[in-house]
């Protein structure tokens, strides 16, 4: 079936490489320059590192500059970020951040919050709203990006915009009707939740709704939550990805393909390292994201660890977007293990775990020393009346691909594991000494709080 593609900026959609790159040596020299010229931290860190923005002459550089993290931001809340003068700037946003902590702050110029729209815009344009849909955003308005963020850029399509906010699910549902909602924005919890009050309600999703699609993001959600999304409120849910530090919403989002998030490479510059060591990744390889902005103005950033774990490829979707690819954040940085050497992130295990349709959505992973070597082992459960074995040997044949490491699985009958409350770990570190301390320890993602 061929799709009717809609795009908000065809032409930079759809920029042929050799123009992207020339746009990405030009931008990222110019980010270098605004740093150096504006922001006595950044240009400290980059003297640091025995750089100045003349080092860079094209993008094959930019791996020679120093990473930007979360603890910049941190460290430098409030302002110590910006690069510009301060009455230039004419909003903040900011992270919910953990008790105690302060959060990462994002800052505006008028043409940051003019590119931002864009931006948005673009997102809702991919998963193909326009002038003539109805949107009701279910985050509210306020510091969290994604409120702002999605209700400037549906304004931008033209679409009618119902800025509902979080919360009162019945009456959203309400609206729903009321209004005719064809698009809605929510994060994946919330999206799960509005899905079980059309259900208790009485109501059947493909008869007494309008809605064709949502546009879903801010925590890591899986393949069967999509399914149950889709199902309950009878539409297309959308993944997109965004971060505070970026700029919120905006950074990609997928299209009506929904294979992988289109990067709006003409704003951002991605990489991808290996978390551990820092080193440049090849196109395809697992690792950290890492975003580099073209134009903005406020706070730009620079090789930005997002802490988030994903692959990027060039473009050869059938929409005709050029750029970069990325595929669904599998999880955070700090939820990798490494087991004989080899990173392992149980966000990719759950993955293969979930693609085996005879399997339940409940699993568990042991990782434990046995005489001098670390073995890690699975245990899924099976629905009644399927082939064990035969999900055995399909799962360890998945997992080895995946992980290049064998991992043996043990198939128990639906019903057996215990059901992990909310977030809980699925997985148990035994290990005497689990190398470097990372993971057993870390704490659960949720983070991308930028949108
Ligand atoms: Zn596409």
């Amino acid at each position: 079936m061929v799709k009717n593609y809609l795009y908000f900026n065809e032409k930079m959609e759809k920029l042929p490489w050799s123009e992207l790159t020339k746009l990405h040596n030009e931008k990222i020299k110019i980010t270098l320059n605004r740093m150096w010229n504006n922001n006595k931290y950044l240009q400290d860190k980059i003297k640091k590192a025995g750089l100045s923005p003349n080092d860079f002459k094209t993008v094959e550089d930019v791996k020679k500059f120093p990473f930007m993290e979360k603890q910049d931001f941190l460290a430098n809340y409030p302002y110590g970020l910006c690069c510009v003068p301060r009455h230039e700037l004419v909003r903040m946003h900011a992270t919910s951040g953990t008790s105690g902590k302060k959060p990462a702050v994002g800052l505006y110029t008028r043409k940051d919050l003019e590119d931002w729209t864009d931006l948005t815009a673009k997102n809702l344009v991919a998963i193909g709203m326009t002038n003539k849909d109805v949107f009701q955003n279910t985050t509210s308005s306020g510091l969290f990006t994604g409120g702002f963020g999605y209700t400037q850029g549906a304004t931008r399509v033209g679409a009618m915009v119902i800025p509902f906010g979080g919360g009162m699910s019945a009456k959203q549902v309400q609206f729903f009707i009321d209004f005719q909602v064809t698009t809605i924005h929510a994060i994946p919890s919330f999206a799960l939740r509005l899905g079980e009050q059309v259900a208790e309600l009485g109501l059947d999703p493909a008869k007494d709704l309008f809605l064709k699609r949502a546009i879903v993001g801010a925590e890591a959600w899986p393949e069967s939550s999509r399914q149950r999304i889709e199902k309950g409120l009878n539409v297309k849910a959308y993944d997109n990805y965004g971060i505070t530090e970026g700029i919120g919403p905006g950074i990609s989002c997928e299209c009506l393909e929904q294979k992988g998030l289109h990067i709006w490479s003409d704003y951002f510059y991605p990489e991808v390292i290996d978390p551990k060591t820092g080193e440049l990744l090849n196109e395809g390889e697992r690792g950290e994201l890492v975003l580099t902005s073209l134009f903005k103005e406020a706070n730009p950033i620079l090789r930005y660890r997002t802490g988030d774990i994903t692959t990027i490829f060039k473009s050869t979707c059938p929409c005709g977007r050029t750029g970069w690819i990325m595929d669904r954040v599998s999880g955070r940085k700090d939820e990798m293990l490494i087991v004989k050497g080899v990173n392992l992130y149980p966000s990719m295990v759950e993955e293969e775990i979930y693609k085996v349709p005879d399997t339940t959505d409940n699993w568990e992973m042991i990782i434990k020393t046995e005489g001098v070597m670390d073995h890690v082992y699975v245990t899924v459960e099976g629905k009644s009346g399927t082939d064990f074995a035969k999900i055995k040997n399909n799962l360890e044949k998945m997992l080895y691909e995946a992980s290049m490491m064998k991992i043996p699985v043990t198939v128990v009958p639906a019903g057996t594991l215990l059901v992990p409350e909310g977030k809980a770990k699925r997985y148990k570190d035994m290990r005497e000494k689990p190398d470097d301390f990372r993971g057993y320890k870390g704490t659960k993602g949720g983070h991308k709080d930028g949108e």
